[in-house]
Parts: structure tokens; sequence; C-alpha cells
């Protein structure tokens, strides 16, 4: 223990030279005049050097994505041949699940640990998306009369252009594209450019497996210009978007001249309610995780807790040291459970929040510095918990992106709602009691995609997950994710020859 803190030492991890990332365009690898490079977070040395693409690239990708659905055969395969690709590739994950863990880790600084569950949840859905392959199906209407049958397809979508944060990159891409594969689809995929060398990766092993050129290409670069031409080409038919709200505005006005479909999830202030009856124990446990993992930098980050102020001291101090007891440090290290910041940019605004809450009168329970340690030149951010936190606070409101709760307190349940649904994010809410009808209750009137009940931020591939409000519109996983990457046609067809002449005589 270090500064009340538990603090974790350097690995001795070797670590690998650095990745040297190219461009996959019609199954092509490709290399542009200018590079970029990504320095570990937490060590500051250099991982990767990476293409940097621009508008010459992203126009060649795109074609070679359309090219691929309108005349390769990609979209007309069986399901049977998509699926057995789509768990091949699963195979390969689990096959280099080490080194593309250890990439994550040196790429965004979460710890080890993370990474590999990560990583291992990737390649679960990837399987997953390959048993949806084999049962897409439409509809059938035999009650529009008797010489009338109608049929509903359901076609891929065409052409996707998917993009991709830094935090969770190869859970995020692996999120988007085997359910758009498993449709039919192909894609063009940029990845963050803090994060590019593990979806580089995954291009090896698709190609590795046998997926056909061009159905999906990589560009590797940044916003401007990759993601706005992905975002406004007319030969794109959706955007897959995950990242932040703002962007996602950007991107939601770069595809207006087109009206391609968007699928957008983004950002998040999520509130956990604390009812007093609930078990203060548990709750304090799972509020630690959902704010302490991989450092807060998390969509689905349990930023803002909204306690009874009966139980709001005792389930503060049970938080507080709780927290005191995460051990932060050097990711590459195994007992590791909270890394570094992406960026030193990141570090300055989450400082700034809690300084502006300061000042706006709420207390620093815990925490509240950036973290120096020993051997790790990188960025650290210490745990911290701020109470007294009043809704119309930045801290209470905004995305803060980092391990730093919020403590707000309420009185009765209306109360409790309002401040629940006070923000204009929707992704995911929390409600603990051990009363079922509260938690009901809650959960049919909070503004969120999921609500968890007693527990926080459990994620199965089977289950849907998606924002409202400006968290984002659209779904990813199940069955939905699947059909989000699919158009519905209508035949309606004659059964019996002979139709009733229009013009008589
Ligand atoms: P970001 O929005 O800054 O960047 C995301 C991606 O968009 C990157 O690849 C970036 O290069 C690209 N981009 C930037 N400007 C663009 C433009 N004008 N046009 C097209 N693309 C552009 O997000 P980030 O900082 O990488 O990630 C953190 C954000 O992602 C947080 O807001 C977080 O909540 C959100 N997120 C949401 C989910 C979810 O499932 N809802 C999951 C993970 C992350």
């Amino acid at each position: 223990m270090m500064n009340d803190l538990t603090l974790i030492d350097s690995a001795s991890v070797a670590m690998p030279e650095p990745f040297v990332g190219r461009h996959l365009i019609d199954g092509a690898w490709t290399d542009s005049a200018e590079t970029f490079q990504r320095h570990s977070p937490a060590h500051g040395t250099l991982v990767s050097t990476s293409a940097k693409g621009g508008v010459t690239e992203t126009e060649a990708a795109i074609a070679a994505a359309r090219r691929a659905f309108d005349t390769s055969g990609w979209a007309e395969t069986s399901g049977k041949y998509r699926a057995t690709l789509l768990l091949k590739v699963a195979d390969l994950i689990d096959a280099r699940r080490e080194e593309i863990a250890v990439m994550e880790v040196l790429e965004s600084g979460k710890p080890i640990s993370q990474s590999r569950a990560e990583i291992e949840g990737a390649a679960d859905l990837w399987r997953y998306a390959a048993s949806l392959a084999r049962t897409i199906h439409g509809d059938s209407h035999n009650s529009l009369g008797p010489d009338m049958l109608g049929v509903v397809l359901r076609d891929p979508i065409g052409v996707v252009s998917m993009i991709t944060p830094w935090n969770f990159p190869f859970l995020i891409v692996s999120q988007k594209l085997p359910f758009a594969l498993a449709a039919g689809c192909t894609a063009v995929v940029k990845p963050s450019e803090m994060t590019p060398s593990t979806t580089v990766m995954l291009g090896e092993m698709l190609i590795e497996a046998g997926l056909p050129k061009g159905v999906v290409n990589i560009v590797l670069g940044f916003g401007d210009p990759v993601g706005a031409l992905m975002s406004a080409h007319d030969s794109v038919d959706m955007v897959s978007f995950t990242g932040s709200t703002g962007v996602g505005k950007r991107i939601a006005a770069a595809a207006s001249g087109t009206l391609k479909k968007l699928s957008f999830e983004l950002g998040g202030k999520n509130p956990q309610v604390i009812f007093p009856d609930a078990d203060l124990d548990a709750a304090a446990d799972a509020i630690t995780f959902g704010i302490y993992f991989n450092a807060g930098e998390c969509c689905n980050s349990g930023s803002r807790i909204i306690v009874h102020e009966d139980v709001a001291e005792a389930l503060t101090n049970k938080i507080v040291a709780l927290s005191r007891k995460v051990p932060f440090g050097d990711p590459l290290h195994p007992d590791t459970q909270v890394g570094a910041i992406i960026s030193p940019e990141h570090q300055a605004k989450i400082a700034g929040y809690v300084r502006d809450a300061q000042s706006g009168g709420a207390k620093v329970a815990l925490g509240g510095q950036a973290l120096t340690l020993d051997g790790l030149p990188g960025q650290f951010y210490g745990p911290t918990v701020v109470t007294g936190v009043t809704p119309d606070m930045p801290i209470a409101r905004d995305e803060v992106f980092g391990p730093v709760l919020a403590v707000l307190t309420f009185r009765d349940f209306d109360e409790a709602i309002q401040l629940a649904n006070g923000a204009t994010y929707g992704l995911s809410a929390g409600v603990w009691s051990t009363n079922m009808h509260t938690c009901l209750q809650f959960a049919r009137k909070v503004q969120a995609g999921t609500v968890w009940t007693n527990t926080w931020m459990d994620g199965f591939p089977e289950m849907p997950f998606g924002g409202v409000k400006q968290s984002g519109q659209g779904r990813e996983l199940g069955r939905y994710g699947l059909e989000e990457f699919t158009e519905l046609k209508t035949l309606t067809m004659r059964v019996t020859p002979g139709r009733d002449n229009w013009v008589k005589g």
C-alpha cells in the first residue's frame, strides 16, 4: 500500500517488437506515404507504427467492398458457408489470444487480465454470429387472399462502414463485423488511431480463414479524412459507429446527404439507484467494479450513483474502503485491475471535472489526483469518489470517462427516477433493492437501453445492447444485432394466372 491505495509494481515482461500496421484493401496489404505511431500509455515505449490512410486509400477500400458486394457472389453465399468461415476466425482468435491481449494492453493501457477476457469474449461473438448465419429468414403471408402469396425477404444491407473507438478495440469490432458478415454484407473498417493494431491482426486472421478479397477492408488513420469519407460516401449503405456522442452527430451530418442507415453506440452517464433496503455490501462491490473497470473508460461505466439519503453515508464508506483495495498499476502485471489512462489530454480532462466539482461545493472522499508510479512514465489517475454532487454539475451530467464516481442522494422514488433520467444519455442503468416491485417499477420508468437489477454490467451475446436518447440508435448483439445489417424486401406474388384488367373493354 502506498498513498493509502493499492499500487502494483512494474511487471517484468519482455516488450514485443513494435507492430507495423498496413491497410487491407481488396485482399492486399497496402502502405501509405505517411505513418503514425502509438506509444504505450503506461510504459511510454513505442508500440506500433501504422500506415496513415487518406482519401485515396479510403476510396479504394470502399470501391473494393462495393465490388465484392455487387459482383463477387459473397452476398448470395449460403449461411453454412459463411458460418464455417466465421468459426475458423474464432479458432484463429483463440490461437493468437495472448498476442492480441498484450497488444491491447500496450496500445490502450488496460490490465492484461481484462484484456485476455475481452479477447475470449470476442472469439465467442464470432462463434455466436456463426450460429446466426444459418438462421436468417424472412416471413410469408398466406392471408392476402386466395390467389396471392406474400413473402418478406431479409437481404444483406450492402456495404457497411465500421468506425470503432479505443476502449475495447477488439471486442467492439467483433460486435459488428461477424454479424455483418453473417448477414452477407461487406465492410470497410476503421479502428481508432490510438489502437489500430489488433484490428490489423484480425485482418490477418480473416485472410488466413479464407475470406474472399474485398469482403473486409481495413483503413488505418484518423477521423478526418478517413472516418468522415466513410460516413459521407455514396457507395456506402450503412455506417455502424461506436464512439462519442459528439462524433456520432458529426457522422450523422456527413451521412445525411445520402440518407444511409446509421447504427450508433455512443456515450453514457449511467446511473445506479440504491434504495434503503438494498444489500449494501453487494451494491458497494458492484459499484466499485462498475466505476474502475477499464479505468472508467467504458461506455457502461456506472459513473453516477443515486443513493437514498438514509444509507448514503454507510454506502459511501463501504465504496471508499473497497476503492483503496483495488490494485492500480502496471497493466501488464496479472494482479492489476486498473491500468493507465489513454492519453495525457484525457487525464487532464478527468482532473478538470473533479476540480470543477470541488469548486462547486462537492467533496472528494477519496483520490482526486493523478498518480505517479515507479518505473512507469505513463499517465494514471487515482480511484476517486466525489460526494455532495448536485445534478447541475458537469460531473453529474457529462461522461467523465475516468475512475471517478459521482455520488448524488434522493429522498423518494420519484426523485430517484427524475435524477436517473436527468441526463441527455440513456445507455444503461441499475437498481439495487431487495423489493422486486421497486426494481420492476424502476426498470419500467428509467430511460435506458439496458437495466441491471441487483447486478452491474453482465453481458451476453444473446442479449441486445444499445442506448436511447443521445446514447445511440439501433442495437448490437443477439438476433437484433444481425437484423441490423439486413433490409426487408417485400415480394407480392399472384398464385393464379389472370389478374382483373384495370383497363376495361
Ligand atoms: P471518438 O468518438 O473520439 O472516436 C471514435 C472513432 O471515431 C475513432 O475511430 C475516430 O477516429 C473516429 N472519428 C473521429 N472523428 C470522426 C469523424 N468526424 N467522422 C468519422 N469518424 C470519426 O471516441 P473514442 O474517444 O475513441 O471512444 C470513447 C467514446 O466511445 C466514449 O464516448 C464511449 O462512451 C463511447 N463508446 C460507446 C460504446 C457503446 O457501446 N455505446 C462502447 C465503447 C465506447
